[in-house]
């Protein structure tokens, strides 16, 4: 068992400033941040507002920042942090709606923007396509197809905390796999999106923060460097 100071932004929202509340918390070795946000609603303040669902990593929606690091709280173990203190705030570079709880309106607007949906090439087709394991598309977006939407990236990366246009890590990988994938025919818009002067991949600036931040261990700054490649050559996408 362990004692930790928890401090919390609290915050009603609509671009209010935040005020910082500070909860004593004891946790057993091997418990979680999320658990100890579960600790202070339920038996000190059950106002404290924050998301989650599924408490194994795989839904997304506990991300926060944690000491600083956008991280998901079900997957982020106190003993970890190496500190005693625990500061604990809303995503960054999203509108707050209460205390830890955030709009990803943003985040997913720029993922629509991409057409995240598969534009088949064989809507009359009833065939079943096979891509097996050791295709090119396989091989080209292997570690790539695990993104859980959760946002960290976008909250990570500092060219969309100067300017929210930027489409931002998880939309440009997300394009970057309907570019590779065999069965799509909306190259042509994705490319046009992605090249974007204001909004598109050249505004990454290869910080590497999306990357060491996604907790699903995606190489965002790869994907972005090889869109990069491939706008400059775009035959690099025909299929
Ligand atoms: Fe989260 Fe990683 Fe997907 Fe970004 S790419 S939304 S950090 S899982």
């Amino acid at each position: 068992m362990k004692e930790y100071r928890v401090r919390v932004a609290r915050s009603e929202g609509q671009g209010r400033l935040p005020r910082m509340a500070t909860f004593a918390v004891t946790l057993e070795e091997r418990m979680t941040v999320l658990d100890a946000l579960f600790q202070i609603q339920s038996h000190q303040d059950p106002s404290l507002s924050f998301r989650c669902a599924c408490r194994v990593g795989m839904c997304g929606t506990c991300a926060m920042s944690i000491n600083a690091v956008p991280r998901l709280a079900c997957k982020t173990q106190a003993n970890r942090l190496a500190t005693s203190t625990i500061t604990i705030g809303p995503l960054p570079n999203l509108p707050v709606i209460k205390d830890l709880v955030v709009s990803l309106e943003p985040f997913f607007a720029h993922w629509k923007r991409i057409k995240p949906a598969l534009h088949s090439k064989g809507r009359e087709s009833t065939e079943a396509v096979r891509i097996p394991a050791t295709s090119p598309y396989s091989r080209s977006t292997e570690g790539k197809r695990d993104c859980i939407t959760c946002g960290i990236c976008h909250a990570a990366c500092g060219v969309v905390g100067t300017d929210g246009a930027f489409l931002g890590p998880a939309a440009i990988n997300k394009a970057f796999l309907r570019l590779m994938d065999p069965r799509d025919d909306a190259t042509d818009d994705r490319l046009v999106t992605l090249n974007g002067e204001r909004d598109g991949v050249w505004r990454c600036h290869t910080q590497f923060n999306c990357t060491a931040a996604c907790p699903k261990r995606i190489d965002l700054t790869d994907t972005i460097s090889r869109l990069k490649r491939g706008l400059a050559s775009p035959s690099a996408f025909n299929k």
